[in-house]
């Protein structure tokens, strides 16, 4: 028995062991194409030429920077001498309480018909204040940059081409919503391909799409060679608080791809998001992805589809399965009739009891949970201990990989402890039936719920369910199954749901941090729990080495976790310094932001630092270590009252309007202002050269709301402001520079090298208290 028991076992660790060589294998960006590549196709060492043209000097170009308007100079330029018309796009917007004045580059190819439908190539060439952003999203620029060249060579296609290169998308999506909302074409664009990065490597996922993705799958699955997408990626997505321009495109209804190329991100918005090191390989796939998507929308015979939801998932980055997401319900509950009728057969023949699911049932879900509570007790003493970040930053670490390799190890710990307590209770079939039913519930659960899910679920379900047929037709003859017909219904669906879950699980701690490995525990606890049956079924010993082994890896994945260095110079800790004058007391302010939230001794050496961390401001929501630092003569905001008699009449009954003037007398690029809870003030009104322009402000969690205000004009802006009651009320206005004073090179240099400025970068914050009179009192 021992033997014939144990083959099942070796064949679906085999199978597994091969699912991730071929995973590994599969989802990587192909090699580069070099100088010689032929002038219509799309090549990586063309557009890294143009990289370095755009970004080489290494200087971040965030909006209204002067480095910003030298790129967009260098971008008009390279697009005039392709023989296009490049035109410029500027006016002040708002979008979700961030206001300022982006300036966009818009360039536009014919189509060869009388269609006026447009489709659209977008990317932003503005970076965040800390990095060049030579790959977020330089690289796109680029590479939207060796495609006009393309396409200019071409003959034209059906429908008009626009490529739109935007601004201010790291300040809050400002350039696109520019775009949509005031620029004449946005209204003939009906589809964009939108290029981003999140990091500097990796291969390039198609990780959103527009309402109507049934034909926008099918279009994709035609057009892209090395396919690389799942809808379960936007289901993560859309839980994760990262935005891009394809948000905005979204809410214009235009349909469309979002591709964008996710490793290393480490170096996401910070100084190491350089040219040096941005990834050839995934330019290329990018690039060959925005090509082939982009082409494909621009010859379809319509741009008006039908909005219709569906799943698909690609097969290792070979080719694109998709099916209507409305066939998900039927064919779960098919699948569940079918399982259910094959459960009756195998109770009725006696291969299994009741008793024996009910085991099953019992091992499996204590498997999944203690599996699930030890990963996650692991990463909580993990995090305790400082190895690895408070989740909910950064959360990711230099060495990730022990951790990956305990993550999956505990998953196969759990289902052999699991199996080696319960295999005789519960049997072959009590474990198989377990978590097949399990498999069904998620099918139809999912299907409802979330249908981008449900296909993992269902080829799983649907897998067992043919993978039983040997068994129970065996038994239907009145005949025992053999052990290899029993081992086939385990094997199979083992073997489809590592298939479907290894891809997902090798992005999810790119995509969420440590947060991941928890999760992973569980997604792959579900693909174990299809071993449960071959474990039960082998022999005490097999299941004891398997349990061991895992034991083992699980020991020294946590050992060397715990053990590791959290940062390195390649993957630094994101730690901002910042300098802050209150214009109110007149004191000065070091502060520092670290991603560990521990300060690291060489700053805690190089200024007295107080230990425990506070806010900057009221409602901050990232505390600070903070140090006394000298002080500078910096002008304050300025937040005036603007004295205009007929619109002061407007102020009656319990509300205070308000017309204030806010301005940057140091010419800080950057203000906020912040309106008290007890204020009310949920919107605001600006008021601009071509009009008013009304905003929601971003609610901070003590109820207070901000205005951000980038590309702060030197004159400053008007805005116009509702607050309740007929009480003073005390705003806080800040205005903040992307610099830091010499007065503070010491700390600044105290930085550790395995750390980073990242975002904003390290800043001269000014603030100041500004209380408002109604228009009476004044
Ligand atoms: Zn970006």
């Amino acid at each position: 028995m021992s033997a014939a028991g144990n083959r099942g076992l070796a064949f679906a660790l085999a199978g597994i062991a091969m699912l991730l060589a071929a995973t590994l294998a599969a989802y990587r960006p192909p090699a580069p194409l070099g100088p010689d590549a032929p002038p219509g196709a799309f090549s990586a060492y063309r557009a890294e030429a143009i990289l370095r043209d755009l970004v080489g000097n290494g200087i971040p170009h965030p909006i209204g920077s002067p480095a910003g308007a030298r790129m967009r100079e260098t971008i008009v330029k390279r697009l005039a001498a392709l023989g296009y018309a490049p035109q410029l796009q500027s006016g002040f917007v708002c979008r979700g309480g961030v206001c300022g004045s982006p300036v966009n580059i818009v360039a536009t190819l014919r189509g060869s018909t009388e269609d006026q439908d447009a489709v659209m190539l977008a990317a932003h060439y503005d970076s965040v204040p800390a990095g060049p952003g030579a790959s977020d999203d330089g690289a796109a620029v680029a590479t939207l940059l060796e495609i006009a060249r393309i396409l200019a060579a071409r003959p034209p296609s059906p429908h008009p081409i626009v490529l739109l290169l935007t601004d201010g998308e790291e300040a809050g999506l400002l350039g696109a919503s520019l775009f949509v909302q005031q620029h004449p074409l946005s209204k003939q664009v009906k589809a964009v391909v939108n290029l981003e990065a999140r990091g500097t490597s990796g291969p390039s996922l198609m990780f959103e799409t527009g309402t109507a993705n049934t034909w926008l799958m099918r279009l994709y699955g035609s057009a892209i060679a090395r396919p690389f997408s799942n809808s379960l990626y936007y289901v993560v997505y859309k839980r994760l608080p990262n935005d891009t321009d394809f948000s905005v495109f979204k809410t214009a209804a235009y349909q469309g791809f979002n591709f964008a190329f996710i490793g290393d991100v480490g170096r996401y918005h910070t100084p190491l998001d350089s040219v040096a090191n941005a990834s050839a390989s995934s330019i290329q796939h990018q690039g060959d992805n925005a090509l082939a998507a982009l082409s494909a929308l621009a010859n379809s015979p319509t741009l008006h589809p039908a909005v219709a939801e569906s799943v698909f998932f690609d097969g290792f980055a070979r080719t694109l399965i998709t099916w209507p997401a409305a066939f998900a319900l039927p064919a779960a509950l098919l699948t569940l009739a079918l399982l259910l009728a094959e459960a009756v057969i195998l109770l009725r023949k006696g291969a299994v009891t009741a008793r024996e699911v009910m085991w099953g049932g019992m091992g499996m879900i204590c498997m999944l949970a203690l599996g699930t509570a030890l990963c996650a007790s692991l990463l909580a003493l993990a995090v305790a201990s400082g190895r690895v970040p408070p989740i909910g930053g950064a959360s990711w670490i230099s060495h990730p990989l022990p951790m990956h390799g305990a993550a999956a190890a505990i998953a196969l710990l759990a289902a052999g402890g699991a199996s080696a307590w319960l295999a005789r209770r519960a049997g072959f079939w009590g474990f198989w039936m377990a978590a097949t039913l399990l498999g069904a519930v998620l099918s139809v659960a999912s299907a409802v719920v979330v249908p981008g899910a449900s296909h993992v679920p269902l080829l799983w379900t649907v897998a067992a369910g043919l993978g039983v047929l040997p068994s129970t037709m065996s038994l239907m003859r009145q005949r025992a199954g053999s052990r290899w017909a029993a081992d086939f219904a385990a094997l199979f669906p083992t073997l489809v749901i590592f298939a479907c879950v290894l891809p997902l699980v090798r992005f999810l701690y790119v995509a969420l941090g440590s947060l991941a490995w928890p999760v992973s525990t569980l997604v792959l606890g579900l693909g174990a729990a299809n071993l449960l049956p071959l474990l039960a079924s082998a022999s005490g010993r097999a299941r004891q080495w398997v349990t061991a082994t895992a034991a083992l890896c699980a020991m020294c994945g946590a050992v060397l976790t715990l053990s590791l260095p959290t940062y390195s110079a390649d993957w630094p800790e994101r730690i901002n310094v910042e300098y802050w004058l209150d214009a109110d007391t007149g004191q000065s302010q070091f502060l520092v932001r670290c991603n560990s939230k521990r300060l690291p001794a060489a700053l805690t050496a190089a200024a007295h630092f107080d230990p425990v961390p506070r806010p900057g401001f009221a409602g901050d929501g990232s505390p600070a270590f903070h140090a006394a630092a000298p002080k500078l003569e910096l002008a304050a905001p300025e937040l005036l009252p603007i004295a205009r008699p007929a619109v002061e009449s407007k102020a009656a009954g319990s509300a205070t309007h308000l017309d204030l003037w806010l301005r940057s007398p140091r010419r800080a690029p950057e203000a906020l202002v912040v309106f008290p809870a007890s204020a009310h003030v949920a919107d605001i009104t600006l008021v601009t050269a071509a009009g008013p322009v009304r905003t929601k402000l971003n609610r901070l969690r003590s109820g207070a709301t901000i205005l951000d205000i980038v590309s702060l004009p030197a004159a400053g802006v008007e805005l116009s402001v509702d607050a309740a009651g007929r009480t003073p009320v005390a705003v806080q206005v800040l205005d903040q520079s992307y610099d830091f004073p010499v007065e503070g090179s010491t700390l600044q240099r105290a930085r550790p090298p395995n750390a980073t400025s990242s975002q904003d970068g390290d800043l001269t914050v000014v603030h100041r208290t500004a209380t408002l009179y109604p228009a009476a009192d004044r």
